[in-house]
């Protein structure tokens, strides 16, 4: 049976170096691997990184800071299929972090949130809520035994997310309810699509005309009214279970 070793995401520098180099184990993981699980000199931890690489890495405790000696490279096999990027509107944090969970379990490439006009929850520039946001995906991915965590990017408006998103070269689409286009008609499986989904009182009418009027196609996800939760999880196990 294979050894079952407490699994880390990390930035992709860290698992650059050579087989059997010692690098300085980074502020997050080393308040995690030392101060919360207290691991050991010379135990053993599996790192992993959004390229889908996987290395063993032995805890350093000597030496003038914490380290890890690195394993060789195994490259994971990536789970195939479509590029999904949610574009979810912000939404209250407990409902936020249930999409993030059930988001990564069903293994969406990218989260690209927006705040809208009638988001009840405004992030501003605070770089803690992403981080909060990051520690929810990389626990989720620990838990589901997925690949890397989704990406997640910082909120920014729906002007900025759609130019962004169009230079992409992904088919937008937008949420909305009542609409005729059923999502798996209108999305292509075999092109990137990026979802647009509303805050808990929907987009207005104005922002919704303005996506239109981007090329953003409107799309239904079924007859019922979804929570705003629910709806970029339903457009995702939608286009997954599609593949
Ligand atoms: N009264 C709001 C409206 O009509 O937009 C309801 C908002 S709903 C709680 C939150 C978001 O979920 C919507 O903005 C939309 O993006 C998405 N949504 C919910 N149900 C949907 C459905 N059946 N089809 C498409 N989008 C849906």
């Amino acid at each position: 049976m294979s050894e079952q070793l407490r699994l880390f995401f990390v930035a992709p520098e860290l698992l650059d170096a050579d087989e059997g180099a010692v690098v300085a184990m980074p502020e997050p993981l080393q308040r995690h691997v030392l101060a919360v699980l207290r691991l050991a000199d010379g135990a053993r931890i599996e790192l992993r990184d959004e390229r889908a690489r996987s290395r063993v890495a032995e805890v350093v405790h000597g030496g003038s800071e914490p380290s890890l000696r690195l394993g060789p490279v195994r490259l994971l096999e990536r789970p195939s299929g479509q590029f999904i990027v949610l574009v979810p509107a912000l939404i209250k944090p407990k409902r936020w972090a249930w999409l993030l969970q059930k988001a990564t379990e069903l293994g969406a490439d990218v989260i690209a949130p927006v705040e809208s006009a009638r988001c009840v929850v405004r992030w501003g520039d605070d770089p803690k809520k992403s981080e909060r946001s990051r520690k929810i995906l990389e626990e989720a991915a620990r838990q589901s035994e997925g690949h890397a965590p989704p990406k997640f990017l910082a909120p920014v408006s729906l002007e900025h997310r759609v130019t962004e998103l169009a230079a992409s070269g992904a088919q937008l689409v937008v949420a909305c309810p009542g609409d005729d286009s059923p999502l798996l008609r209108v999305v292509d499986g075999e092109r990137s699509v990026a979802v647009f989904t509303g805050p808990e009182g929907g987009f207005t009418d104005a922002e919704v005309n303005w996506l239109i009027g981007q090329g953003v196609r409107p799309v239904q996800l079924g007859p019922r009214i979804l929570r705003a939760e629910t709806a970029p999880i339903a457009a995702l196990a939608a286009l997954r279970l599609r593949a």
